[in-house]
């Protein structure tokens, strides 16, 4: 397998530190609020990462993090505590704040089948592990404490910026606002904070520094070494977290080992864009999976709108591509649903075949090549000189890597609903044709009162009961 590594910005071949092995860390959710489709589509490929690894052998031990605490709006120190504006905001405790977005986003990451990490640990239960690191690095003197905050110094290292390829020289931070005028240099960062500017900040713990709470990102340092080891094999992230995030993590994480080579791959996914630039939170539209669900998409058109794309690529979201998408997935199941009438999966393939699964093989193992194996399964499918039960072998195959749900398909979905729910589900497709989408909106949620989502297919609409 080849992926491509942002520490060399080329795609190299894959070898794992132990044999047989990967040791995965991807940064998780900060949960002040529900993740948006952008945030998933980092997820997913993820997701998709992990079950290539999986495919090919590997035993992947995936760790993913939740950020509960020390998240500020800017990445460098600057702007508001994100959990603390969201519980002002909403009129809760922080604490709930995170619980409900943690339960949010395990909900989201459920139903677009992204596996669960073998460990998902909070950054509150790990505030030891922190200091622990933060009193390593003041050890090896990497540290100073100013206006009362611990503080990184960049310039205690030698390489600060590897990944980013930063030019330090020219990087003024005057022209930032906010500058934090107790940083000796403007990239140093926050380790710990005991006399921030948030006076009324919830969340604090007693440290060898005084009482306060841990920059964001000490937290993946402490939390990927402590279940990864000193070295592990990938880290991912979003492309967004290269110049400050990652960067501040290596730092640290090299300084307080005293070696280098922390991560083997640093895997990054590109943006979900929409017509104004990057999706995100503090950009007007915020799209989040339950919109979509609303709009009577199910997730998984959305994680076929995502396979479509490679993961390096920027991906324009649209209505348009989604509805694609649909079409697209729809089309495939009533096709595998008439694989299944016909035939059962075959134990073995013939030479025909394996052509089609080395080639999806090779795409997925060349850097995650998802649009390219779409289309391996499209042309399996259009193939008629492949059987029906060869055809589901290798589509069950593929799915392990898709994630389609694909080996769920065969049982017709029973069209259920009194005569009363009926006649809504009724009104609410005449609502739509007549593009009354708020009466049509407003039936979908009628009906999920009594209990009923609404499916839309090209065959028609009809309820399907909650669970
Ligand atoms: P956050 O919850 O803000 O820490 O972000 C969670 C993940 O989503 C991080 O890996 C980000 O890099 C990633 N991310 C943020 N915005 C986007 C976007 N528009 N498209 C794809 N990934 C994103
Ligand atoms: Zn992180």
């Amino acid at each position: 397998m080849k992926i491509y590594n942002t520490m060399s910005r080329s795609v190299e071949p894959f070898n794992s530190i132990e044999q047989g092995k990967v040791g995965m860390y991807c940064c998780g959710p900060t949960v002040y609020n529900y993740a948006h489709i952008g945030n998933l589509r980092t997820y997913i490929f993820e997701d998709i990462l992990k079950r290539v690894l999986e495919k090919d052998g590997y035993k992947v031990k995936h760790v993913m993090n939740i950020t509960d605490v020390g998240h500020l709006t800017g990445d460098g120190d600057d702007g508001e505590d994100k959990m603390s504006k969201s519980a002002k905001a909403e009129g809760k405790s922080v604490w709930d704040i995170a619980a409900f977005y943690t339960k949010a986003f395990m909900g989201d990451i459920e139903k677009l089948n992204i596996e669960k990490a073998n460990v998902i640990c909070k950054a509150t239960d790990h505030i030891n592990d922190m200091i622990a690191v933060i009193e390593e690095l003041e050890r090896r003197g990497h540290t100073y404490t100013a206006d009362g905050n611990v503080y990184f110094s960049i310039d205690t290292i030698d390489d600060y910026g590897k990944l980013a390829r930063l030019n330090l020289d020219e990087l003024k931070e005057g022209a930032r606002i906010e500058v934090d005028s107790a940083k000796k240099n403007p990239k140093d960062f926050v380790l710990w904070f005991t006399n921030s500017k948030f006076k009324d900040q919830a969340m604090t713990w007693p440290s060898p520094w005084g009482v306060g709470y841990p920059g964001w990102h000490v937290e993946c340092t402490a939390m990927s070494m402590k279940y990864l080891g000193k070295h592990f094999d990938i880290h991912c992230g979003g492309i967004d977290a290269i110049p400050v995030h990652h960067t501040n993590e290596i730092a640290q994480s090299e300084a307080a080992t005293g070696e280098k080579d922390w991560v083997h791959y640093w895997c990054h996914g590109e943006f979900l864009i929409n017509d104004k630039g990057k999706m995100s939170k503090s950009s007007g539209e915020f799209l989040t999976l339950s919109t979509l669900i609303n709009h009577g998409y199910d997730p998984l058109d959305y994680r076929y709108l995502c396979l479509g794309a490679h993961y390096r690529s920027q991906l324009k979201f649209s209505y348009e591509a989604l509805d694609h998408a649909r079409s697209a997935r729809m089309s495939l199941i009533e096709k595998v649903k008439a694989l299944k009438a016909e035939a059962k999966p075959s134990e073995s393939l013939s030479d025909k075949a394996l052509e089609y699964k080395k080639e999806f093989d090779e795409d997925l193992d060349n850097d995650l090549h998802t649009p390219q194996a779409l289309a391996v399964l499209w042309s399996l499918l259009k193939d008629t000189s492949i059987s029906a039960a060869e055809k589901l072998n290798l589509i069950y195959y593929m799915d392990r890597v898709f994630a389609l749900s694909l080996d769920k398909v065969e049982a017709e979905t029973e069209r259920v609903g009194s005569d009363e729910d009926l006649a809504l589900l009724e009104e609410r497709s005449e609502a739509k044709k007549n593009k009354n989408y708020a009466r049509a909106d407003e039936i979908r949620r009628i009906l999920l009162e009594r209990g009923y989502v609404v499916k839309d297919t090209p065959k028609g609409s009809f309820l399907e009961k909650t669970v």
